[in-house]
């Protein structure tokens, strides 16, 4: 099949190789300027459990996706949130009236956008608990394993979703048609929208943050929010499920010795966040349903005075 990577940084490098090295035609897009350097000079490098592997997988830049390239029949949009829009405003041309398109970037309401570039039967909206690290540019860090869940938005969509599956699978990469892939993406960006912020702001783990007496009523405050937000839209979150599955992550000798992926992005590399896309999500909706969320709204204007402060980009 041919595939469009858009967005070649952690997540994209993963998808990128396994499904190339599944047989698939894959490009890979991406607009920062050394990594883009490095695999059009020395293929994309990965450490792959542990396997140093190259594979030279075709790179471009957004801009040199013109007209005179061939559509494709799937692209899975891999930037962060911050820059889903503009990608694809740039990959436009590649986008045809057959061509799926799958959405896996966390956070809540990249549909809306999809919707301005893409006819509604073929978005395809999922998570994925794949993770994936760039240890330079050119090069990624692959360990562990994972899966894709993921739906049509449309039922138009279904086959065309049942068909995205079995690539992922036959890739390695653990396809799964969900039935509700809306309560899955909300969760996840409500189990995202505890601890991504609030570990970046107090510049703690997991663990140390987990370990205060604040963190219990500060998370069942956060998760109250999005519950309630989200039962407007017609998805019920399981709250006590959602907080017992945080509270599991505390352990320090486990993933609680981590920084979520917020602070790594925010306080170790100076780079914009999406809370507008997790807690600000929330906050803003909260805002159209005439519903108070004080936790989601104070945590988001907080994270964008730290990204001022530390002149993110
Ligand atoms: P990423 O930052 O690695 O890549 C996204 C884009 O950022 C790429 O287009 C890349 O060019 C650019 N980029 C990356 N590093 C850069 C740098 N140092 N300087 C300039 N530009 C840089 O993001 P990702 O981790 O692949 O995440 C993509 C989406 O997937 C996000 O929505 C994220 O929340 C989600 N996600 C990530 C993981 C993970 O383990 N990384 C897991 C699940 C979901």
């Amino acid at each position: 099949m041919k595939i469009a990577i858009a967005g070649a940084g952690a997540m994209g490098s993963r998808f990128g190789l396994m499904l190339y090295r599944s047989g698939n035609d894959v490009v890979l897009i991406d607009q920062w300027h050394d990594h883009v350097e490095t695999i059009k000079k020395n293929g994309l490098k990965a450490n792959y459990n542990g396997q140093e592997i190259t594979e030279q997988i075709p790179i471009f830049y957004p801009q040199e996706m013109t007209s005179n390239k061939t559509q494709v029949e799937l692209i899975i949009v891999f930037t962060k949130a911050t820059q889903l829009e503009h990608m694809l405003q740039a990959i436009k041309p590649l986008i045809g009236i057959k061509t799926m398109v799958l959405c896996l970037l966390n956070g809540l309401g990249h549909e809306d956008i999809l919707q301005h570039y893409v006819s509604k039967k073929n978005i395809l909206l999922g998570i994925t608990m794949w993770t994936a690290g760039l240890e330079a540019p050119g090069k990624a860090k692959l360990f562990g394993d994972g899966e894709v869940e993921l739906q049509n938005i449309d039922p138009a969509g279904e086959a065309g979703a049942h068909r995205m599956v079995n690539v992922l699978k036959k890739a390695g990469l653990g396809g799964i048609y969900s039935s509700n892939v809306k309560y899955s993406v909300w969760r996840k960006a409500c189990v995202n929208g505890t601890l991504n912020g609030t570990c970046t702001l107090l510049d703690a783990t997991i663990g140390a943050f987990g370990a205060t007496t604040a963190a219990i009523p500060i998370l069942k405050a956060i998760i109250s929010e999005f519950a309630a937000v989200a039962q407007k839209e017609g998805v019920v979150l399981n709250q006590k499920e959602i907080l017992d599955h945080v509270a599991a992550t505390f352990d320090p000798n486990g993933i609680g010795m981590h920084y979520p992926s917020m602070h790594q992005d925010l306080i170790k590399n100076h780079r914009l966040t999406e809370i507008d896309y997790i807690n600000g999500a929330v906050a803003r909706k909260g805002r159209a349903y005439n519903l108070p969320t004080p936790y989601c709204t104070f945590l988001t204007e907080l994270v964008h005075a730290e990204e001022q402060i530390l002149k993110a980009r």
